[in-house]
């Protein structure tokens, strides 16, 4: 059994039990008991930095009735306590826009946020509104898209957008805000470090035991849970890189594209041909934006 050393951060599903030293972020899978979920918090306990579950999983969903939390919200809220090191991540999925208000109303975790996949750009609006007005943080998710049909290609711009412009806005919108700060202040924060996927500081078991350094490539695991940390930590150089020369001896688009710099090629590290233009058209917003700023404090406006 591998044992993660305390500098890593694993993200492991609330029914496999690792022991060791790192931190932890528990993922809650969609269909888990009550009584997993209490057996894990107990286990892990101080290790827990984070509890990322679907919203799906937490909403006795029933769309004509609306939000009916359950047994299990309890028992999170219980381990997440009070404590503000800690956070629950819940990813939105299909609910409706009015539903998703009235629990983040209802449940206000000192740390909370929300992640939202693409979609269209107009529910990805509603949705950015619904959230804000219960000051909820949220990011958007830099993953592919779980349903690439219902996405119209302009939601990522359209969160961007609402970030930079709406006069409502009362908490950040990542990855927009922690790109912005690398824009504006330097710092070497990029796509990576938002989603969690640092190399060789984070890693990811999947629901059958296998290792990853990024959510994105369990398909091609660094190893299974039966491995020795040497075995794991030594296939790292070995995975797809991101750096500059890589992109460049691939002859990437990356290795020319003007975000290169908060990006590091993540949309296209696992896959070379993924479409990554409509966060392309949202990164322009923000370093325009960056830039216009910057000028007007220049010229003193
Ligand atoms: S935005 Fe696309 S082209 Fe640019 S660095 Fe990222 S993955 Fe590469």
């Amino acid at each position: 059994m591998i044992v993660f050393p305390s500098f890593v951060t694993v993200s492991v599903p609330s029914d496999i039990t690792l022991d060791g030293d790192s931190s932890i972020i528990l993922r809650i899978p969609r269909k888990a008991s009550p009584e997993s979920v209490t057996a894990a918090l107990t286990h892990y306990g101080k290790r827990i930095r984070r509890i990322d579950t679907l919203a799906d999983a937490l909403f006795d969903f029933d769309a004509d009735r609306g939000v009916l939390p359950t047994e299990l919200l309890s028992i999170i809220e219980a381990g997440l306590g009070v404590d503000r090191s800690r956070a629950l991540l819940i990813r939105a999925g299909t609910q409706s826009i009015a539903a998703l208000a009235e629990f983040a109303a209802t449940y206000s975790f000192p740390t909370g946020s929300w992640e939202l996949r693409e979609s269209d750009s107009e529910r990805m609006r509603r949705m950015l509104t619904a959230l804000g007005g219960v000051r909820a943080k949220v990011r958007v998710a830099a993953g592919p898209s779980e349903d690439a049909a219902a996405s119209d290609g302009d939601a990522v711009l359209a969160a961007a957008d609402f970030y930079l412009h709406d006069p409502f806005l009362a908490t950040p919108v990542e990855p927009f805000h922690g790109i912005l700060g690398v824009l504006a202040r330097g710092g070497k924060a990029d796509l990576h470090v938002f989603q969690d996927e640092r190399r060789g500081m984070n890693y990811f078991v999947s629901g059958n035991g296998l290792i990853s350094d990024a959510a994105r490539s369990l398909q091609t695991p660094l190893g299974c849970i039966g491995d020795g940390w040497d075995a794991i930590s030594g296939h790292v150089s070995n995975s797809p890189g991101f750096d500059a020369v890589t992109f460049m001896a691939l002859r990437s688009e990356c290795a020319f594209c003007p975000h290169f710099r908060f990006c590091v090629g993540y949309f296209r590290e696992y896959d070379q041909d993924r479409d990554c233009s409509s966060w392309r058209r949202a990164f322009d917003l923000v370093a325009r934006e960056t830039n216009r700023g910057a000028k007007d404090l220049e010229d003193g406006n």
